[in-house]
């Protein structure tokens, strides 16, 4: 089943039109990512389905469209945006962080459980669940920024660019950890990254932009033996 549909999505900041027909579609529990170069829309393509710029065209999520909506309501269907930078609370602590994520939820007991949850699968931020987020290492608050969006009991996780910065074998640890969720939680994803090698270890098909447009999908074993995906992301 589709959870997700894009369809002709166009965005624009001020008169700079960015995002010209972007289409894409994420199946239930599925894994997509979206490969293209610097500025081809990647992030904006995000913003547009968690309501954070205002978006053209059709987005489809869970058989209702949800384009036009308040980022807090996108949330509140099932959908969680875990942002390039991150965005955690650098003042409140770990365990406030995971907290915030899961501030629309009325079940105590099965966010104590989720809070469990998200230290199994980053034991870094159970050595550090008192300190202020602001203290964390560039990895740990990419982890704290993944277990606060685990919080929200998504259905839908938007991952942006979770690599970014961090070490090879940082970045490894926090996509094993994003791996077993999916297989664990079912939740769908799809994602933004840079380094296609390592999106490639996570997501079963991924949707090719360039200046806004949508211009290949196909799956990741398709699209790994292509020459010019291999020349433009895959580094030779
Ligand atoms: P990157 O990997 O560099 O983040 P991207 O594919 O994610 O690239 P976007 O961040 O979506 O691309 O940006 C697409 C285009 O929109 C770029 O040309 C960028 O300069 C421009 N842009 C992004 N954010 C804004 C903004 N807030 N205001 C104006 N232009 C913006």
């Amino acid at each position: 089943m589709t959870l997700l549909e894009l369809e002709g999505v166009t965005a624009a900041y001020g008169p700079v039109q960015v995002l010209e027909d972007v289409s894409l579609t994420v199946p239930d529990g599925g894994a997509v990512g979206i490969l293209g170069a610097n500025g081809a829309g990647k992030t904006t393509t995000l913003r547009a389905i968690s309501g954070t710029v205002r978006a053209g065209g059709r987005i489809v999520f869970d058989g209702r469209d949800v384009r036009g909506l308040r980022p807090d309501q996108v949330a509140a269907l099932g959908i969680a945006h875990v942002p390039e930078g991150r965005g955690t609370l650098g003042d409140l602590t770990v365990r406030e962080n995971l907290r915030v994520g899961a501030y629309l939820r009325k079940d105590a007991k099965g966010v104590e459980r989720d809070i469990d949850y998200c230290l199994d699968l980053f034991p870094n931020l159970q050595a550090r669940i008192r300190s202020n987020a602001s203290a964390l290492s560039g990895g740990e608050q990419q982890m704290l920024a993944v277990g606060r969006a685990i919080m929200s009991k998504p259905r839908l996780m938007l991952l942006d660019e979770a690599s970014l910065g961090l070490a090879p074998s940082t970045a490894k640890t926090v996509y094993d950890a994003i791996r077993r969720l999916r297989v664990e939680s079912g939740i769908a994803m799809l994602v933004v990254e840079q380094n296609a090698n390592l999106a490639f270890t996570l997501v079963d098909t991924a949707a090719v932009l360039e200046t806004g447009r949508t211009v290949l999908t196909g799956t990741s074993a398709e699209l790994k033996g292509m020459d010019e995906i291999r020349r433009a992301y895959l580094g030779g």
